[in-house]
């Protein structure tokens, strides 16, 4: 956390958005407006390594996504992903980033608390601080500083030593963590697959635009969850 920085943070939320649905924008949302951000690239993960493959294709994901964000300036969709042929780890699209942006800019990986609460399961995690800041939202009333007696010892002396606020993000590329406190909606892409595949509504859980496309191109028609 020594490094100069330059530049107006980014930020960046992966996920397999299977489909992208309002939980995901208002998070994004909340980051972007809080944690002062220029601009957050939306990832949809191609080949996930922690969790069953998605239901529908990588592209028909990322045309929902291009789809959900359209109206939003400050987002960017970001499909390098899905358009690799292998699996791909988080540390390495922050690498491939990394070289694209250069090393002073602030880099914000955005993550809700149960993903953090994992993060000593991601491929080379320690390596992930040095390439950028993490920041985790959490409900208000659930803060995290409650729950990290979960984590592992590891994670949890990484938390006690980085954690710092929301203004310090712009003072270094890398290496912060950071809690903000968001409301969660109620919303999962399991409960809109689960929704579909049962022939009920999806409206107001998603954008129109998202729940056209869906019907338009027969996705989730069969459950599987
Ligand atoms: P699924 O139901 O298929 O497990 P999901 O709706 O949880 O999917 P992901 O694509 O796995 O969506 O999530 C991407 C990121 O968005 C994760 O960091 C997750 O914590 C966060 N996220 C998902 N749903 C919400 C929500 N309702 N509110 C805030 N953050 C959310």
């Amino acid at each position: 956390m020594n490094k100069k920085a330059t530049g107006t943070p980014v930020g960046i939320l992966g996920g397999t958005f299977d489909p992208i649905h309002y939980g995901h924008l208002r998070l994004a949302e909340e980051m972007l407006e809080l944690a002062h951000l220029q601009k957050i690239y939306f990832i949809p993960a191609g080949t996930p390594p922690h969790r069953e493959s998605p239901q529908v294709s990588a592209q028909h994901r990322s045309a929902m996504v291009k789809l959900a964000i359209a109206d939003q300036p400050a987002f960017v969709l970001d499909s390098r992903e899905v358009e690799r042929i292998t699996p791909c780890y988080t540390v390495d699209t922050l690498r491939e980033l990394r070289a694209e942006l250069g090393m002073a800019l602030p880099l914000c990986l955005l993550m809700g608390g149960d993903a953090f609460l994992q993060l000593h399961t991601w491929h080379e995690w320690e390596q992930l601080f040095d390439l950028a800041h993490i920041v985790v939202g959490y409900r208000p009333g659930f803060t995290l500083v409650d729950r990290i007696h979960t984590a592992t010892p590891a994670l949890r002396s990484h938390y006690q030593q980085r954690l710092c606020n929301a203004d310090d993000l712009s003072q270094h590329p890398a290496g912060g963590i950071v809690e903000l406190a968001i409301p969660k909606l109620e919303i999962s892409a399991t409960l809109i697959r689960s929704r579909v595949a049962e022939n009920r509504s999806i409206r107001y859980l998603l954008p129109n635009a998202v729940a056209d496309y869906i019907h338009q191109h027969h996705l989730y028609t069969h459950a599987k969850h």
